[in-house]
């Protein structure tokens, strides 16, 4: 066990509303969605938030924001979806695993 809620669900210790997986990334419904569709999208490794980048995650950050579309594609949100990365207390964020809030259809609040 780790102390981070998301590299359990990674390791699959914890379970959850999986809707993708690969060898980098993992994507799953938000426990408390905010829309009609509202998916976490995880680097499987452990990174606390975008603060804690470096060079050596570019290509799994690619890879990451490369699956946000083909996700939204799949959960049929063709005309548009909206991605949120929150960072720090400061900005919003709860869990300290990266993770983007991929979301979408009927229900989506206002920005
Ligand atoms: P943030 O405020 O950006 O850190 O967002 C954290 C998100 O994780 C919130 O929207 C929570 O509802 C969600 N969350 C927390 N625990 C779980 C869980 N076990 N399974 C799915 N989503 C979760």
């Amino acid at each position: 066990m780790t102390d981070c809620i998301f590299c359990e669900i990674a390791a699959g210790r914890i379970p959850t509303d999986k809707v993708y997986e690969d060898d980098r990334v993992l994507a799953f419904r938000d426990i408390n969605p905010k829309a009609a569709v509202h998916l976490l999208v995880i680097p499987r490794q452990h990174v606390a938030s975008l603060d804690e980048l470096d060079g050596s995650h570019d290509e799994l950050i690619a890879h990451l924001v490369r699956v946000l579309p083909r996700l939204a594609r799949d959960q049929g949100l063709e005309t548009g979806y909206r991605t949120i990365i929150n960072t720090g207390a400061g900005g919003g964020q709860e869990v300290f695993h990266l993770h983007a809030h991929l979301m979408g259809g009927s229900d989506l609040p206002g920005f």
